[in-house]
């Protein structure tokens, strides 16, 4: 029997390029077969789309396909564990929706997977990031170097969700159920042997990045809370340097008092200290609130996503049927 190819899209408000991934698509479909003798279904992923770009791909898209529609915007994390749970094909290759992620580069991932069967996964990685020094770029390297410090495993920078996996991985990522998901953390986490090869992303073909600024930071700290417990420990150490350092200080204003008499002037140093501790309490409040509730989150134990309707191709359901 041949063996089955998954490609997983997750989509939110891509209208624009539906069309133009229908035909990436069905191309994409074609070539898997005629190169590598592989049946290939879709399983599309609606994340709260509040266009019609669904009812696209239904209209459009060739072959086997699977949509899956979920209650409201989860993230594209969440999506994509719902794509898994809808998965049970021998691979499972996951690409964006907008067409930065090319046919070609799909295929050189499925030729590696296939040829070598100790691989479990293969990754791209982005080979444009290196090239620019920009602040973001240095703060990227910085989260990066952190995250990764005292682990087993390695987060590697600038790979995103553009993987090809086999059957077993794809069975590990489904019973990861973090509800603060952290793909890029959860796919190293998971181990096997992976590999990876370098792409450029093409321009997006139409609608805007899903990612601003502040929804980075705001990721960047939930892999943070959910993955490293290194900036707590930097918290306490640093923390404990100030204290012996307050404390040294105290000594020396006994002493000199002791031996010159002189009290010292203490307005300023007393203000600097005052702000500079009260500022970091704060700052450290905060972060040891997000770990609280990081596990507040993970405590509620709530499913990861809610579907709303699944409907399929004439063909995927014939051959569910069987
Ligand atoms: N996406 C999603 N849910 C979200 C945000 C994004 O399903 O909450 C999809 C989006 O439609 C696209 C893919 O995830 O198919 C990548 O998103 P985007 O292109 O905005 O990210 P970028 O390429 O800028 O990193
Ligand atoms: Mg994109």
């Amino acid at each position: 029997m041949a063996k089955q190819l998954d490609i997983l899209v997750p989509f939110l408000n891509e209208r624009e390029s539906a069309i133009g991934f229908c035909a990436l698509a069905s191309g994409l479909a074609t070539q898997a077969r005629q190169r590598f003798g592989l049946e290939t279904r879709f399983v599309l992923i609606d994340d709260g789309s509040t266009d019609d770009g669904g009812r696209l791909y239904e209209e459009h898209l060739q072959g086997t396909w699977t949509l899956v529609t979920l209650s409201r915007n989860f993230g594209k994390e969440a999506a994509i564990l719902a794509g898994l749970d809808h998965s049970e094909a021998d691979y499972v290759l996951m690409m964006d929706a907008d067409l930065q992620h090319t046919a070609e580069v799909a295929l050189d991932m499925i030729g590696r997977i296939l040829a070598d069967p100790e691989l479990d996964m293969v990754y791209a990685v982005r080979a444009d990031r290196a090239e620019t020094q920009t602040l973001g770029r240095y703060l990227a390297n910085g989260f990066y170097w952190l995250i990764n410090m005292g682990q087993r495993y390695e987060i590697p920078a600038n790979a995103g969700d553009f993987r090809i996996m086999s059957r077993r991985f794809a069975g590990a990522m489904r019973q990861l159920r973090d509800q603060r998901r952290f793909n890029k953390g959860l796919y190293a986490w998971t181990g096997f042997r992976q590999q990876r090869i370098l792409y450029k992303p093409a321009e997006r073909q139409g609608g805007t990045s899903k990612w601003s600024k502040r929804r980075l930071i705001a990721f960047s700290l939930e892999g943070f809370t959910s993955f490293s417990v290194v900036p707590l420990r930097m918290v306490s150490l640093f923390g404990g340097a100030v204290a012996v350092l307050g404390f040294l200080y105290g000594i020396k204003i006994l002493l000199e008092v002791l031996f010159t008499g002189v009290a010292v002037p203490g307005y300023p140093s007393l203000i600097v200290a005052v702000l500079v501790l009260g500022g970091l309490n704060l700052a450290l409040t905060g972060l040891v609130g997000e770990y609280v509730w990081s596990a507040l989150s993970e405590a509620k134990n709530r499913p990861n996503y809610i579907v709303k309707s699944v409907s399929q191709s004439q063909k995927a359901a014939g051959v569910r049927q069987q």
